[in-house]
């Protein structure tokens, strides 16, 4: 772990005592390959510290809430609390933030990337004041180039377009203090893109980077299409500029129009014959992409707006295992 490159001013004594309960939230889609290992090494990361485990199952088909029902029978730290269907990733990991009861609360994935084992180096740093410690992958072990070419076009055109300073490797293996937890719960985000949405919080912030070991097992539960929706969310939650790219197309398409309108009128000049179809027709066709590039972007927009008015709730919660299950988790944005 090197953290010491983030830190600001904080260090010096501890500022706050042990936490009395960490919650760690691990989102789960079809983990049940992954489950008594995950299991065996949070408890040997957090020792003696008093702790919840919330498997969150993301709508799994492979028996993982069946896994999970066996492990909380055998220890009581352990919750399930299973989703009526596959959400996706962000909400299984704000249906889990909603049900924390942990003064701090880790998220973390559940296929052992996220090494459980830094949990203390981030508690400590919670103790020396910081309210929110950032896990940073520094490298992934058996990722290809493509996806890691891919992943830094990424962050970067990210920081560009929404101004928001999210480094690259800022993955969703983060602590939060109870006061950051709250914030979100609050939050009405239409599609949720975690990790730019805690880098645009702010607050007193620490970061931990890590070496994310290859998947202990299974598959990647992003195929491509979830990828590139993250993607898009996280770039149209917080940045307007694709809206805006209209105002650009149109500057651009009227100084090409003047230029060809100058390119005519000097060949004419000459004595030249200026073929009007050819050139009429790249016109054209240039004129409709861009308006329908413009026109679905604008409508990535409305959907927002849609999504919002409709006030579905960002998940269902089927069924909780284990213990606290009177618990009242809010999906409701209103209410929450
Ligand atoms: N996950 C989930 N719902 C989904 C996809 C993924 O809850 O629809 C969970 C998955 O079980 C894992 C975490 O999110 O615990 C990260 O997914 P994965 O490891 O497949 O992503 P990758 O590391 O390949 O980016
Ligand atoms: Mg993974």
């Amino acid at each position: 772990m090197n953290d010491t490159s983030y830190r600001s001013s904080l260090t010096g004594s501890s500022l706050r005592d042990e936490p009395k309960r960490v919650s760690l939230v691990v989102p789960v889609y079809n983990e049940s390959a992954n489950l008594s290992a995950l299991i065996a090494a949070v408890s040997a990361a957090m020792g003696l510290c008093a702790y919840e485990l919330i498997l969150v199952d993301d709508g799994s088909t492979d028996g993982t809430a069946e896994g999970i029902a066996t492990h909380a029978q055998a220890d009581g730290r352990i919750i399930g609390l299973c989703l009526s269907r596959n959400f996706g990733h962000q909400y299984a990991l704000s249906a889990g933030l909603k049900y924390a009861t942990g003064d701090v609360v880790v998220m973390m994935d559940g296929d052992l990337q996220h090494p459980p084992s830094l949990v203390p180096d981030m508690i400590r740093l919670w103790r020396e004041g910081y309210n929110i410690v950032q896990g940073r992958r520094v490298d992934t072990e058996g990722i290809s180039s493509r996806r890691q070419f891919f992943s830094r076009m990424y962050y970067g055109v990210f920081r560009f377009l929404c101004g928001i300073s999210l480094d690259e490797g800022e993955s969703d293996f983060r602590l939060l203090d109870r006061s950051i937890v709250e914030e979100i719960n609050k939050m009405q985000e239409g599609q949720l893109f975690l990790r730019g949405l805690i880098a645009w919080m702010g607050y007193r912030r620490a970061k931990v980077d890590y070496v994310a070991p290859a998947r202990f097992a299974g598959k990647s539960k992003y195929n491509l299409r979830k990828m590139l929706r993250l993607a898009r969310s996280g770039i149209l939650s917080f940045s307007t500029a694709p809206m805006r790219l209209g105002i650009v197309a149109g500057l651009c398409m009227s100084a090409l129009s003047f230029l060809e309108l100058i390119y005519v009128l000097i060949a004419r000049i000459c004595g030249a014959t200026v073929p009007g179809w050819a050139s009429t027709m790249v016109l054209l066709s240039l004129v409709f992409g861009v308006m329908f590039l413009l026109m679905g972007l604008q409508g990535e927009y409305l959907l927002r707006i849609y999504e919002r008015v409709q006030r579905r709730p960002a998940f269902l919660v089927e069924r909780v295992i284990g213990k606290n299950k009177n618990a009242n988790i809010s999906t409701d944005p209103k209410e929450s």
